[in-house]
C-alpha cells in the first residue's frame, strides 16, 4: 500500500529554493518522491542547485526555472514552459525577501517591493498555476507565511503586513479553488538561520531575544519546514485547506 505521505508521480515547484528554507523544503520533497523544479530568479543559481541535487535523487527528480515572481509576464511564461513539460501538481509560493526599518521611515519603493515580492508573487504564480490544476481538477499550493503573520515587531511593518495578506489570500484561494480540486493552505516558519536572519543570528540582543521568546530554545533550521509542507501538498491533506501550520518552536502559542 502507498503511504499517504508519498508524492512519486508528482510534480512540485518551490519559488525561490535556490538556498534556504525554499531548498529544505525542495529536498524534504524529493525525498517524498516527488519530482521537483528548483527555482530562483537567476538561472545559473537554479542550475547549481538542480545540478547538485540531482547527484544525490537522480536526473529524472530535478530541473531547473528561473523567472521573477514579481512581474506577471515572467510567470506566465514561467508556468507554461513548466506545463509544457509535464503537469505541475504542487506549488509551493516560497520567494521572499525583508526589509528592516522603522515605519516612519520607509520609502514607498521599499514598501513595494516587500509586498510584490512576498504577497503579489504568490498570486501571480498562485493563479497562474491554477489556471491549470483547475482545468484538471488537482492540486495543492502551500504558502510560506511566517509568525509575522500572527504577530508584529517593530521595524518589519511591510513584511507583516504581506505575510498577513498571505494568510488571507489563502483562504480566499480555497474558499474560491477548494470545491474545484485546488487545496490551498500555509506553513508559517518561526525564526528560522538562513541568509535572510544572519544579521539577526549575528545580533547578540536580538539572538538572546528569540531564544527567550521561543518555548523550544534554538532557532529553527530550514530542515525544520519540510515536513509540514510534504504533509499539506499529500493526500494525507485532501481534506485540509485554507489553514496555517505555525512551525516556530512553539512561539505563537505563547504570551
Ligand atoms: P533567502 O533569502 O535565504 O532565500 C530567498 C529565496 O527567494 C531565494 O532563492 C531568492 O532567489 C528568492 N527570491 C527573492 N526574490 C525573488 C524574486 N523576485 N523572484 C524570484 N525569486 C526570488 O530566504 P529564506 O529561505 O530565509 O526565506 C524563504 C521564505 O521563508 C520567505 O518567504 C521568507 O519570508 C519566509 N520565512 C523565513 C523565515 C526565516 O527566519 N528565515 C521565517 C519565516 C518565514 P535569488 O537567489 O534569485 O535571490
Amino acid at each position: 500500500m502507498t503511504h499517504p505521505f508519498d508524492l512519486t508521480g508528482r510534480r512540485a515547484l518551490v519559488t525561490g529554493s535556490s538556498r534556504g528554507i525554499g531548498l529544505a523544503v525542495a529536498r524534504s520533497l524529493l525525498e517524498a518522491g516527488a519530482h521537483v523544479i528548483i527555482h530562483g530568479r537567476a538561472a545559473a543559481g537554479a542550475e547549481a542547485t538542480a545540478a547538485a541535487l540531482a547527484e544525490e535523487f537522480g536526473d529524472a527528480a530535478v530541473s531547473a526555472a528561473a523567472f521573477d515572481v514579481t512581474d506577471e509576464a515572467s510567470v506566465v511564461d514561467g508556468i507554461d514552459d513548466i506545463e509544457a513539460v509535464d503537469p505541475l501538481d504542487i506549488l509551493v509560493n516560497n520567494a521572499g525577501v525583508q526589509h528592516r526599518e522603522p515605519l516612519l521611515d520607509v520609502a514607498v519603493e521599499d514598501w513595494d517591493r516587500v509586498l510584490r515580492t512576498n504577497l503579489t508573487s504568490a498570486f501571480l504564480v498562485g493563479r497562474t498555476a491554477a489556471r491549470q490544476m483547475i482545468a484538471r481538477g488537482d492540486g495543492a499550493i502551500v504558502n510560506i507565511c511566517s509568525v509575522q503573520t500572527e504577530l508584529a515587531r517593530p521595524t518589519i511593518a511591510a513584511y507583516t503586513a504581506a505575510k498577513g495578506g498571505l494568510r488571507n489570500l489563502t483562504r480566499a484561494m480555497t474558499a474560491e479553488w477548494a470545491g474545484q480540486g485546488v487545496r490551498v493552505n500555509g506553513v508559517a516558519p518561526g525564526y528560522i538561520r538562513t541568509e535572510l536572519t544572519q544579521a539577526l543570528v549575528d545580533d547578540e540582543e536580538f539572538n538572546a531575544w528569540v531564544l527567550g521568546r521561543t518555548p523550544s530554545g534554538r532557532w529553527g533550521e530550514p530542515e525544520d519546514i519540510g515536513g509540514a509542507v510534504v504533509w499539506l501538498a499529500s493526500s494525507a491533506a485532501s481534506f485540509v485547506s485554507g489553514q496555517v501550520v505555525f512551525v516556530d518552536g512553539g512561539m505563537t502559542a505563547v504570551v
